[in-house]
């Protein structure tokens, strides 16, 4: 419960995305006062593309309430397209595909204007017998029983507690963008739009499915489709890849609106030559695609004494089990239920932690697996030990598969 003696617990939320969010609608509907602070000065809605839908996600949006009505688009088949666009295999796998946007305002809702604050960055925390002591980058300094770190993959809360964990580079990025429907061509339209489409071209991913459009607008001809090419980009290509106009180089990743024409059009002209008609179709349609370094790490770490750390800020798994918001939905689920169980937060937390980094670390595992055919020169050992290359069957059935943590 959020309350001892009737004094109801605070918490505060470090990052006001999904997974802050999550802790967050979860934590008021246990009685705790919450307060989210996110460092962006400016409002999260746009951010973000598709997001495919797991049992274990939709567990945790029907704890809070929400249902599944016009959570997104359902596809029921599976297809894998060959070179000329035909299909050459498919399989019947219901799937809700919804957006990042649609979950983020969804569980915006839920919470009042006055407890979410943007433009509002860690700074450090202090822990003590009173609670911890959380300093924000607007000056002000609160006490909280306690901190969630929800703060992303470069969690600044992880490098005070735990600076030794760092992500590391997988040897690829993912190329992403939204075509709207009614733009794409009528034969996209009928043979692709309506299901999970995926295409392997040696050493690279190519998949699309459709979500909704802009404000959640589910109108046939207003829907997009989430267009996703995974390809292979070493250490010094990657580092030209992020730099921008003016010659400065991005560590990690690149903002989309800074990544240079010429990289962006090379990448277009390698389309040409690889991909097939539709996803052609698909990617001449997208205005602006822009690409995302893909990183990872296992948790080995996720409690520190009253803070916990949640989502990506406690582990990143590569988006091949399209796992990340489920992820990050299930750790803010267990660390409530765990608050719930133990009125003591420390001992919560102690209890929280090894359920979810086993899990996490499973997770983690199964994205690199389910990355190796794109990573056949990685040096990285762990994918090196992976069994021999899946073939496309096997690569349908493994991505971003509902129930995989049960398989
Ligand atoms: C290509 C790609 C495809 C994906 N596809 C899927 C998919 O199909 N399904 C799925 O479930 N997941 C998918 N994911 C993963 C998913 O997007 C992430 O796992 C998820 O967004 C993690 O949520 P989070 O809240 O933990 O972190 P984030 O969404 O990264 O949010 C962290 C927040 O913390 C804020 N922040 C950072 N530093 C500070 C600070 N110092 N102080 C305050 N605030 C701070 C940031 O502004 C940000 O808003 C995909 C990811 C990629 C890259």
């Amino acid at each position: 419960m959020g309350t001892i003696t009737g004094k109801p617990k605070r918490a505060v939320v470090i990052g006001g995305s999904v997974g802050g969010l999550f802790a967050a609608v979860l934590l008021r509907q246990a009685g705790w006062l919450v307060d989210v602070h996110d460092r962006s000065a400016t409002s999260l809605t746009g951010r973000g593309a598709g997001i495919t839908t797991h049992p274990e996600l939709l567990e945790v949006f029907a704890a809070i309430g929400i249902g599944l009505d016009d959570l997104g688009i359902r596809a029921d088949r599976r297809i894998t397209l060959g070179s000329d666009g035909s299909v050459i295999s498919e399989m019947t796998v219901p799937q809700i595909h919804t957006s990042w946007d649609r979950i983020y305002r969804l569980l915006l809702d839920r919470i009042p204007g006055e407890n979410y604050h943007l433009d509002c960055g860690f700074v450090r925390a202090d822990q003590s017998d009173d609670g911890v002591r959380v300093q924000l980058s607007n000056g002000e300094t609160v006490l909280a029983d306690l901190l969630v770190g929800a703060d992303g993959f470069r969690s600044a809360v992880r490098e005070q507690f735990a600076p030794e964990i760092q992500p590391v580079y997988s040897g690829y990025v993912v190329w992403r963008g939204t075509p709207v429907e009614s733009r794409l061509a009528p034969q996209t339209i009928e043979s692709v739009f309506p299901y999970f489409a995926f295409y392997f071209p040696k050493e690279q991913q190519v998949m699309g499915y459709p979500i909704a459009g802009l404000h959640n607008d589910l109108r046939p001809g207003f829907r997009r489709y989430n267009w996703i090419w995974y390809r292979v980009v070493d250490d010094a290509k990657l580092k030209e890849m992020c730099t921008d106009e003016t010659g400065r180089h991005h560590e990690f990743s690149i903002a989309p609106p800074l990544i240079r024409k010429e990289i962006v059009a090379e990448m277009r002209d390698d389309a040409r030559n690889i991909l097939p008609p539709q996803f052609l179709d698909c990617l001449d349609n997208i205005d602006s695609p822009f690409f995302t370094p893909i990183y990872d790490f296992i948790p080995s770490r996720m409690a520190f004494g009253r803070v916990a750390l949640i989502g990506d800020a406690a582990s990143v798994s590569r988006p091949h089990s399209g796992f990340g918001v489920s992820k990050a939905a299930c750790d803010a689920f267990a660390m409530v239920k765990a608050l719930e169980r133990t009125g003591d937060v420390v001992s919560a937390l102690k209890s929280f932690e090894p359920e979810r980094i086993a899990i996490n670390g499973q997770v983690v595992r199964h994205g690199r697996f389910l990355g190796t055919a794109l990573t056949i020169n990685s040096s990285n050992r762990e994918e090196s030990k992976a069994p021999e290359l899946p073939v496309h069957e096997h690569m349908m059935r493994h991505l971003a598969m509902p129930n995989f943590l049960h398989a």
